[in-house]
């Protein structure tokens, strides 16, 4: 046997052995049931374990089966998901609720290729639920996954590259363990080991299993790999957001079109430009002077820096009046919480609550 075929043919044993001595254990979402493992998997993506330990039990509380996620009305869906960002995901979540339902009469498929099918579901996700749940020989291949391959083979190419990416995508399969039983606890190795030992920066080498098999560690090539993406370009975006409260204290709130930024959250009327702000406070009886504005502040998304300048205004015409002019509702303040809003407005609205009017 080759090196490499040494290499390879050791990778599997070692990350399930140091698994089950030092991985993660005792995750509320390590478990066999695939509708557990899915959301917790769409749950992690772009988010922190420890925020993800915050979120889970309430979603679960709420939509304890996918039969419930699927019954539920989408604002309430969103209302939960509040603060974790990416929306996309919660919107995928609840359609994919219901395609488990019309589909494939309640229950989870088991192979990877049709859990794939699902709104929301990529090739890793479908491969975690697959093999945590069903024992299925199928690899995820997430930013850590890709951090660690990169490593341990010494491979050098281009992370955004398809071909190169196809290329680890091949490597992570022929690593698999022979015994399919092994699967759940390869792939949470898989992850632990991405995400507490082998870290971008500072990897915890001297207590890697892999150490001794690392070729970056062997050639000194660990800052090198992977090769850094470039970076993404951010194009930035000035918004204005008209924020109304009634004489009873209540904002105005109105729910985005499903596509575009914030898709089908609840907002405050936003315009691209203060000359469209003036305009559509004309539409709720308000002048330019009966405007506050506040101070500017960024939010950043993935490809945007957003620019958002508030503008405050007491209404005190009747809802009828406002409803005619923007469809919305005036939601107060004890019951923003139960509103898929924009975090940047979430957090706008509680930092100004006492002080805006
Ligand atoms: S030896 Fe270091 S670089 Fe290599 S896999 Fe382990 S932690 Fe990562």
């Amino acid at each position: 046997m080759n090196k490499q075929a040494v290499q390879e043919a050791e990778f599997a044993p070692r990350l399930v052995s140091w698994q089950r001595q030092h991985g993660r254990h005792g995750l509320p979402w390590q478990c066999r049931e695939p509708y557990k493992v899915w959301l917790s998997e769409i749950m992690l993506q772009q988010t922190q374990v420890s925020t993800v330990l915050d979120y889970y039990p309430r979603f679960l509380a709420a939509f304890p089966d996918v039969r419930a996620l699927a019954a539920a009305d989408e604002d309430k869906v969103l209302g939960l998901w509040q603060g974790l960002g990416y929306y996309s995901r919660a919107r995928n979540l609840h359609k994919a609720a219901r395609q488990v339902i019309s589909e494939f009469s309640g229950n989870f498929p088991h192979s990877r290729v049709e859990l794939q099918t699902l709104c929301g579901v990529g090739r890793s996700t479908a491969a975690a639920i697959a093999a945590f749940c069903f024992d299925a020989r199928e690899t995820i291949l997430d930013g850590n996954v890709k951090r660690v391959l990169c490593r341990v083979f010494a491979l050098d190419g281009d992370i955004a590259n398809k071909a190169f990416e196809d290329q680890l995508w091949r490597k992570a399969e022929a690593l698999l363990p022979l015994n399919a039983a092994d699967m759940p606890v390869y792939i949470q190795g898989l992850m632990d080991l991405g995400a507490t030992v082998c870290k971008r920066g500072k990897p915890l080498c001297c207590s890697c299993p892999m150490n001794d098999l690392c070729q970056a560690y062997a050639q000194n090539r660990i800052a090198e790999l992977p090769r850094k993406k470039k970076a993404v370009s951010v194009k930035n975006l000035s918004l204005y957001w008209l924020v109304l409260r009634n004489c009873d204290g209540a904002i105005f709130l109105h729910k985005r079109p499903a596509k575009g930024i914030w898709g089908g959250l609840w907002c405050v009327p936003c315009a691209d430009s203060l000359d469209d702000l003036y305009q559509l406070a004309a539409k709720f009886g308000c002048t330019a002077e009966d405007l506050t504005e506040s101070i500017e502040f960024t939010h950043r998304l993935t490809h945007r820096q957003l620019h958002i300048l508030p503008f405050a205004a007491q209404i005190n015409t009747g809802q009828d009046a406002v409803s005619s002019a923007i469809t919305g509702e005036w939601v107060s303040s004890d019951n923003l919480n139960t509103y898929g809003i924009p975090k940047p407005l979430y957090d706008y609205l509680n930092v100004k609550q006492s002080s805006l009017f």
